[in-house]
């Protein structure tokens, strides 16, 4: 059973593609974002405790992530896994290795300019936490060509899978977006060369199509590296 990362900055589409393509090989996600943000939408201790760093843009205490991390691969008993947000910095990603193997990291690339239009547009479910997104994008950045579409819900306003209503992550706003980049480049940033450095198998995705044209990449890029059949 596959054991994967998905990394990369705010905004560049992690949790879209962590669901897929847990869909697809069968194995579970593990969103950290979602889980506080359930939290803290359900009031518990732990959502108390973590909704100021969420609001604000900056990263939750390595211990308590940590902790919530550990219980969701404990209780997979061996079964795989996509971590979508996770690790956010090299000490998480040293108590990863204490508890698992990973067998890959699927590092998504993508310019700063993008990622602030396009979460200006994104929008959640308010139930479920399925993920939309109201513009589209067309531009080239450096030679290389963006056209992202938007990914609209059939009926605006709501959620296509559970019929919930569809806001904005109070995070998304222009100001806490730019506050999450910079606490990218500084604290997640130096993620990659850690993994790179332990010679974990990497996978460098540039995210300028949509969505179905991404997730295929990526199992290309499994199947390349002799993960998947
Ligand atoms: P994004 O990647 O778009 O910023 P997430 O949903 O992954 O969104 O995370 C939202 C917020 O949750 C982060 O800004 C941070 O406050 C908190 N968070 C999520 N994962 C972690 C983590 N591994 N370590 C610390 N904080 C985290
Ligand atoms: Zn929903």
């Amino acid at each position: 059973m596959l054991r994967l990362i998905i990394f990369g900055p705010p905004g560049a589409g992690k949790g879209t593609y962590a669901t897929r393509i847990a869909e697809i090989l069968g194995i579970e996600k593990i969103s950290t974002g979602d889980i506080f943000r359930e939290e803290v939408s359900k009031r518990t201790e732990l959502g108390k405790k973590v909704e100021e760093y969420l609001r604000r843009g900056v990263l939750v205490p390595d211990e308590i992530v940590i902790k919530v991390v550990r219980d969701r691969i404990e209780r997979l008993h061996g079964r795989g896994f996509i971590l979508d947000g996770y690790p956010r910095t090299t000490a998480q990603a040293r108590a990863l290795d204490e508890i698992t193997t990973i067998d890959a990291i699927i590092n998504l690339v993508i310019p700063d300019e993008i990622i602030i239009e396009k979460l200006s547009g994104r929008r959640i479910c308010s139930r479920c936490g399925a993920i939309y997104n109201i513009i589209e994008l067309k531009k080239i950045i450096n030679g290389v060509e963006y056209i992202l579409p938007p990914l609209p819900p059939r009926k605006e306003g709501v959620c296509d899978v559970c019929g919930g209503e569809l806001i904005q992550r109070e995070d998304d706003r222009p100001e806490v977006i730019k506050r999450r980049l910079e606490v990218y480049k500084r604290q997640s940033k130096p993620v990659i060369e850690y993994y790179k450095a332990r010679g974990v198998t990497f996978i460098n995705i540039h995210v300028n199509r949509e969505p179905p044209v991404i997730i295929n990449r990526i199992l290309n890029a499994l199947r390349e590296k002799g993960l998947l059949d």
